[in-house]
């Protein structure tokens, strides 16, 4: 059975303000400051001498518990009062409470779990020791990590890079050396990127961070602040700027920290903390991003402070007046609902004689090329399946049809429609033109008596989609009726199918540029980057040949997808390896011999 899903290229939706290139569904604007809150400390600055002194002592003998005393592994199972043991070791002040995190507290944690994860026999206070340790260890196994990634940092100098001390690092890695790390973590290439720093600063600079992150005082996003934070200093600033918070990061909160280390940045070098400032201004953008919920979100970064808090300031006293008004919500709804105003240049007091608030999904005045995907059978009212909106991301079926049914207000609105097998993969394609003025005589001349009502889907809110002719061009999948809601013309599809299996090359273009229908098609196909790990829209993307043309390949479905320009670039690296498969995947292999697959988009089905 196939499903169909709509798509309408230009679609009434949102203001088509600035979307920031890198502001995408990878981008990561998650943190806000918070606002600093006291966290129970595990460890006071006496504690952790006391242990590090414990230690030295403790030499080579295993801490109790441990199962160090008794070698032999086949022994019975603990009885329930070494279970005890083992908790109380957890508790405050318990030899394991003031153990750092790494194997020997996994183990003793692991022991104390007990089979089923429920700690048997411990107490309230032991099990809050054992959080903290699996804490400890979290932290100590992503120090770990990130010195794993400091020595792949070793094996992938820039070309004349050579290793400099301390750490024995290159000053830079090879600029693909990222992209490996992406497709083996599944990460944003602006991930793999900052872990690569974190590893490169922490390998290098940074001493006490670095014991504390593997000691698990710090975790890795406090770790995080101080790394970013001190990124302007050079090594000896950064040491004197981490010496300032060390003693306390871990009983501050992220919110804490961050403040706490921007004022020891200030401090150990204030022209630098300005300079950064008016650097960073320079990255003043707007971000736009879908929400889980559903809803979108809106931010500005890197402003001007004075003005940002000006404009908050109006914000708010446009809230008061909408509130004035009679406008019900709380403070943030009124404030957001203004912030909205503000920018669309509405007025969102009710007007005497209005019903209940009632919002158009799409304001007027504001057109956007944008793509909408519907699933046919939400349209047609038969399910209620989700749809999806590009720069956005997945939508409700009730937001999906009342976009399709405000796109279909829009002239400028045009429609493709997809016919995808049982994954979501697209299987057929057209793009529908309006019915010719000429043609529906003609039509009914032929077919006077012949309805089809099989191939009729049951009118639902305005759309259907019928059958034409049964017979179609070659390769296709026949003539098709689409019928939108509102005044405009009934459209007429023609849908081809996108199989490249054997392909006979029917979409193939005589020379290097593919031209506007193959580049379409292959866009419909992979509606972003072919790269396993890349979610840039295909329509920033190039078509690139798999196999060169220069080489012989041929400028055709069959060989060749959208790639954005770095991932085109990556897939011209000697080391790195790209096939295109028959049914559309793309295989990449990366340098040192893992291969991970892109399949083709998945659509809503
Ligand atoms: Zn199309
Ligand atoms: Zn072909
Ligand atoms: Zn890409």
């Amino acid at each position: 059975m196939f499903y169909k899903s709509f798509m309408p290229n230009g679609v009434v939706i949102v203001p088509g303000g600035p979307a920031h290139a890198g502001g995408g569904r990878d981008a990561d604007p998650a943190w806000l400051p918070d606002e600093p809150v006291p966290t129970p400390d595990w460890m006071t600055a006496e504690d952790w001498e006391a242990w590090c002194d414990a230690t030295a002592e403790l030499g080579d003998e295993p801490p109790p518990g441990s199962g160090g005393e008794d070698e032999d592994d086949d022994g019975p199972d603990p009885d329930p009062g070494a279970w005890e043991r083992g908790t109380a070791a957890f508790g405050k002040g318990g030899c394991a409470d003031r153990l750092p995190g790494g194997s020997e507290l996994a183990f003793l944690a692991d022991a104390a779990a007990g089979p089923d994860d429920r700690y048997p026999g411990a107490t309230d206070g032991e099990l809050d020791g054992l959080i903290a340790a699996w804490d400890r260890v979290e932290a100590h196994a992503s120090a770990r990590k990130h010195l794993a990634i400091a020595e792949f940092i070793r094996r992938r100098p820039e070309k004349g890079c050579e290793p400099e001390e301390p750490g024995g690092m290159p000053g830079r890695w090879d600029e693909f050396a990222v992209d490996e790390l992406r497709v083996l973590l599944a990460e944003s290439r602006a991930a793999a990127e900052r872990m690569l720093d974190r590893a490169q600063v922490l390998g290098t600079r940074l001493p006490g961070t670095m014991a504390l992150y593997r000691s698990g005082r710090l975790r890795q996003s406090k770790v995080t602040i101080i790394v970013d934070a001190t990124a302007l200093l050079d090594d000896g600033e950064a040491e004197a700027a981490e010496e300032q918070v060390l003693g306390r990061a871990d009983r501050l909160t992220p919110g804490g920290l961050r403040q706490a280390i921007a004022r020891a940045v200030m401090d150990v070098a204030p022209d630098k903390a300005k300079k950064r400032r008016e650097d960073a201004a320079k990255d003043a953008r707007v971000e736009r991003w879908a929400e889980d919920s559903g809803n979108a979100a809106l931010m500005g970064r890197e402003l001007p402070p004075a003005e940002v808090l000006a404009a908050d300031q109006r914000i708010t006293a446009w809230a008061r007046e909408l509130r004035k008004g009679g406008l019900d919500g709380d403070m943030d709804v009124l404030r957001a609902r203004a912030y909205l105003d503000l920018l669309l240049d509405t007025d969102s007091r009710p007007q005497p004689g209005d019903g209940p608030a009632q919002r158009d999904v799409a304001p007027g005045g504001f057109a956007v090329r944008g793509a909408l995907t519907v699933p046919l059978v939400t349209l047609a009212g038969l399910a209620e399946r989700p749809g999806q909106m590009s720069g956005i991301g997945p939508v409700d079926p009730w937001l999906a049809r009342d976009l399709a049914a405000a796109a279909a207000r829009n002239p400028r609105t045009s429609w493709c429609v997809t016919v995808t097998d049982q994954h979501g993969h697209a299987a057929f394609h057209g793009c529908a033109r309006p019915e010719p003025k000429t043609r529906p005589k003609r039509a009914r001349r032929g077919k006077r008596d012949k309805p089809q009502p099989t191939a009729r889907v049951r009118d639902g809110p305005g759309f259907s989609f019928t059958r034409e002719e049964r017979e179609g061009p070659p390769g296709g999948f026949g003539t098709w009726r689409l019928r939108t809601p509102g005044s405009g013309p009934d459209l007429i599809v023609e849908l081809y199918s996108l199989s490249t299996r054997d392909c006979d090359h029917r979409f193939a273009a005589p020379g290097h540029d593919p031209g506007v229908k193959l580049r379409h098609l292959a866009q419909i196909r992979h509606a972003t980057c072919v790269s396993p790990v890349c979610r840039r829209p295909a329509s920033q993307c190039d078509f690139e040949h798999n196999i060169p043309y220069e080489a012989g390949g041929r400028t055709c479905l069959c060989n060749g997808g959208p790639k954005c320009r770095h991932d085109h670039r990556l897939k011209q690296q000697p080391r790195w390896k790209v096939d295109q498969l028959p049914d559309g995947t793309f295989r990449w292999t990366t340098p040192s011999g893992r291969d991970y697959t892109t399949e083709p988009t998945r659509y809503p089905i």
